[in-house]
Parts: C-alpha cells; sequence; structure tokens
C-alpha cells in the first residue's frame, strides 16, 4: 500500500525541553495507526506536528507524495487535506450546526453553499445529527458536539484525519457512539491517526500501534499483535495498567 504520510527524524522541543526524539513512522493510505502511551509522551504534540499546530525544529514529513515545506501557508493548504478533531470541540458558539461545518468550505474553500449544505446534511446523517442543523452547540450534549466537529473536519474532503482523545472529556454514555463512527470512517478506508485511551477499541481499529514514552517511539507494532505480544516491558506494564 502506498504511504500517505511519512514522517522521518522529527525533533520538537519547547524552550529547552525536548518532547519529541527522532519520531520516524509511516502511516499507508487506507490504514489506521494508533498513538498510545502515558499521559505527557507526547501524543498531542506530535499529532499537532503533523498539522502544522507546532512548530518542529528539525525533520520532515512527506504527505501524499509531497516534502511539506512548513510555513503558514502551506500548512493553511494542508490543513484542508488533515482534518483534525480534539478533545474539546471548539464549535462556535453563536453559530449554528450548519453554519460551523459550513465556515471552511465556504469561506476558505470558495465552494458553492447549496452543494457544500448539501454534503453537510448528508454527513449529519451518517452521525445521526440532521435534525440539530439549525441548533446551536449550547443546545448540544459532548457527544452532539464531538459528531458535529467530526463532520465539520469530513466536509472538507481530508485525506487524513487525526483524532486527538476525541472521546475523553464525554459522559461515558455518549463514548460508545462517536467510537462507532470513528470505526465507520475506518471501514470505508479513510486514513487517520488516531490518539486513544480507550483500549478495546485502539485494538479493534488499529492497523499500526505507535507506543510512545518520553517523546520516544518504544514500538511501533501490528495492531493486532501489540496487544497480546507487545515488544518491550514498558508497553506491557502500560498494558497492564490500563484496565479493560
Ligand atoms: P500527551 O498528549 O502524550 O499527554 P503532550 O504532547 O501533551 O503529551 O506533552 C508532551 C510533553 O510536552 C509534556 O512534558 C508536556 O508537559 C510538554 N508540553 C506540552 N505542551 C507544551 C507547551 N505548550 N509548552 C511547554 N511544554 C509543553
Ligand atoms: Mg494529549
Amino acid at each position: 500500500m502506498a504511504e500517505l504520510l511519512k514522517v522521518e527524524h522529527l525533533e520538537k522541543s519547547y524552550g529547552d525541553k525536548q518532547v519529541l526524539h527522532d519520531i520516524c513512522f509511516d502511516v499507508a493510505e487506507g490504514s489506521v495507526v494508533v498513538l498510545l502511551g502515558p499521559s505527557g509522551s507526547g501524543k498531542s504534540t506530535l499529532i499537532r506536528c503533523l498539522n502544522g499546530l507546532e512548530e518542529f525544529q528539525s525533520g520532515s514529513i512527506v504527505f501524499n507524495g509531497k516534502p511539506v515545506q512548513p510555513s503558514q501557508k502551506v500548512w493553511r493548504r494542508l490543513r484542508q487535506e488533515i482534518g483534525m478533531v480534539f478533545q474539546s470541540y471548539d464549535l462556535f458558539p453563536n453559530l449554528t450546526v450548519m453554519e460551523n461545518i459550513l465556515l471552511g468550505p465556504v469561506k476558505v474553500q470558495k465552494r458553492k453553499k447549496d452543494e457544500a449544505a448539501k454534503q453537510a446534511l448528508s454527513l449529519l446523517k451518517e452521525v445521526g445529527m440532521e435534525q440539530y442543523a439549525a441548533a446551536y452547540p449550547r443546545e448540544l450534549s459532548g457527544g452532539q458536539k464531538q459528531r458535529v466537529a467530526i463532520v465539520r473536519a469530513l466536509e472538507l474532503n481530508p485525506k487524513l484525519m487525526l483524532f486527538d482523545e476525541v472521546t475523553a472529556s464525554l459522559d461515558p454514555e455518549m463514548v460508545r457512539g462517536v467510537l462507532e463512527i470513528i470505526l465507520r470512517l475506518a471501514k470505508n478506508n479513510m486514513t487517520m491517526i488516531v490518539v486513544t485511551h480507550e483500549m478495546n477499541f485502539a485494538r479493534q481499529i488499529a492497523d499500526k500501534i505507535l507506543f510512545l514514552e518520553d517523546g520516544n517511539i518504544l514500538e511501533q507494532t501490528a495492531g493486532n499483535q501489540f496487544f497480546t505480544k507487545p515488544q518491550t516491558i514498558r508497553a506491557q506494564k502500560f498494558l497492564e495498567s490500563m484496565e479493560f
């Protein structure tokens, strides 16, 4: 399978503190890579480097066959192809669900509003939210807001989706529904990098696991193998500490 993303020797520091060391991995088109590791191991920082929300000091990123020359302009363009959903659904409170979703496609991509709205409705339908198109974020539950955030990212027709602990702040009964949406995306061959603490979900969805600690990738293991036979003692301990 062709690589959609290739990261080589990426290093990142905040001031004097190095938080990512010699990060090398690739993501095959249509595959799912899951980042696991203890809190503070660098998962969010890494994922933020992959869509220009953080600068990095050295190393290279090749996306869709082209080396990324980091600049504001390049990242602005790439963010249309690399969608991201965070733990906190950053919807604009003064805009309706539909207006939130259409902001990117109509303002940035200059798409026709009718056509973009049609796609938005169909995506909302897929996540069971079509009746909320005219609602405001404050009228939605956390799980519903997260569904809208996912739709907003998908509306740009990204080639790669980044998910950073998107269920971490949800009530337990909301978690499953959001994870199911991501599982369905995987089934439809969306290429994704996913940070999660939901181990059963990770096991179900991961083609490859990257296990991070202190900013290093300690192991890269096929998903099915990681959970039964991790390569490092550290990963083994990590799995034991997670209840699932
Ligand atoms: P994770 O997502 O795995 O919990 P993070 O990527 O958030 O880890 O953090 C990795 C390390 O970088 C931690 O030591 C954290 O304290 C540090 N860090 C994260 N963001 C910043 C920042 N904006 N400024 C300084 N240090 C940061
Ligand atoms: Mg994090």
